[in-house]
């Protein structure tokens, strides 16, 4: 309950009608509840590398370890390098955050305002409406197109007050996808003076052939910042890091607003080592690959529908997603409602490594009543 004196009903009313983000159940919060062996429940629930981490990752926490006494590189000197040199862009275009969930989050610190405006589909991630709301500007949702951005749509939605447009490719929770022509037409048409965000968080999972070549962009358009991540391909979630490539201009108002020490030195030392750790990423995109058919035909079996995705994930439509997520929970797997996606007859569930995609696959039969669940 909330009282005249107390300090939360003085919050700005942006910062108390923001809705929580709601995270995919950790197995020992289901274990608990259901008194289950957490050994034997699967996750799948948030897009997560299942193949556990690069070995070297693992080798240069242990190194940088020993040093955790000291405060990390708060400029991010060798990990900035290493992506400076990967990327064929100067160091200076590089932001480094908490995950690059933070990098949308500074985006919006350095160029929201209340009233602004920022646009998002409808059925795009998650962060982008709290990391505009918290500013107190308004989102703006453009009704998706087959589940995927409707890019025309998005242009024809920029007003005076437009300040940031967010673009998830892929995108998380659907999937869909936009090749490289659509993607810097539109990039082309934004005016100059508004941020086109074009979070990658997926890039890896592409084939080769289709990763993006939009941070070649940044030299035409200014106004573009690219996310990447190492939370998803690179399989460090728990670490925390993730990064933005823009234009100099750009970053420097970005590293103005960042925490002086955002990222910390055992995510700096394990990304470095991870993002040279190149056959890691590779056999994890390939593994993906195959789990991804796997889990298509193991649904097209139980004749139910899916959006074809290009991430490591599938939004599956069960015909009422609550429902068929608390029956996979009591039988131990746990996938990700998206009903607050606006999704409320799917669920999505993460590419995992064979056995678990079974697991998944099998316990959805039962949950749907399927005669050949128990086949
Ligand atoms: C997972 C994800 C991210 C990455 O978040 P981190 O903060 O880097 O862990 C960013 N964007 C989208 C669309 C995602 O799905």
């Amino acid at each position: 309950m909330t009282t005249a004196h107390e300090p939360a009903s003085h919050a700005p009313a942006w910062v108390r009608d923001i809705a929580p983000y709601v995270p995919g159940k950790p197995i020992e919060e289901l274990a608990r509840e259901l008194h289950l062996d957490p050994a034997g429940i699967v996750k799948l629930a948030s897009n997560e590398n299942p193949r556990g981490p690069s070995p070297k990752a693992l080798a240069a926490i242990a190194t940088a370890a020993a040093d955790i006494t000291r405060y990390p590189d708060g400029n991010g000197f060798a990990l900035r390098s290493a992506l400076a040199s990967r990327l064929g862009v100067a160091p200076e275009c590089l932001v480094l955050g908490n995950g690059s969930n933070d990098v949308l989050e500074l985006v919006t610190q350095a160029f929201l305002t209340p009233g602004d405006e920022a646009i998002y589909a409808q059925h795009a991630f998650a962060v982008y409406p709290l990391a505009t709301h918290a500013r107190g500007a308004k989102g703006v949702v453009v009704p998706a197109k087959d589940h995927g951005h409707d890019l025309p749509a998005m242009l024809a939605a920029v007003t005076p007050r437009t300040r940031v447009v967010f673009v998830a490719n892929p995108n998380n929770p659907t999937g869909t996808w936009i090749g490289a022509t659509a993607m810097e037409a539109f990039v082309a048409n934004v005016p100059r003076e508004v941020v086109v965000v074009l979070d990658e968080a997926y890039d890896e999972y592409l084939a080769p052939s289709d990763r993006s070549r939009s941070i070649s962009w940044i030299g035409r358009y200014p106004n573009l910042i690219v996310s990447r991540t190492f939370s998803k391909a690179y399989g460090l979630a728990a670490l925390r890091v993730g990064y933005g490539v823009m234009d100099a201009s750009v970053a420097d108002l970005l590293n103005r607003v960042r925490q002086p020490f955002n990222v910390n030195s055992l995510a700096q030392a394990a990304a470095i080592a991870a993002l040279g750790d190149a056959a890691y990423v590779e056999e994890s995109a390939r593994s993906n690959r195959e789990g991804m058919r796997q889990i298509e035909a193991g649904l097209a079996k139980l004749g139910v529908a899916f959006v074809p995705s290009h991430g490591n994930f599938l939004l599956v439509n069960v015909g009422d997603g609550a429902r068929v997520y608390a029956a996979l929970l009591r039988d131990g797997v746990i996938v990700r409602p998206v009903a607050n996606y606006g999704l409320p007859a799917f669920l999505r569930v993460t590419v995992g490594l064979p056995a678990e995609n079974e697991r998944f696959l099998a316990a959805l039969g039962r949950a749907l009543g399927s005669p050949r669940a128990n086949a």
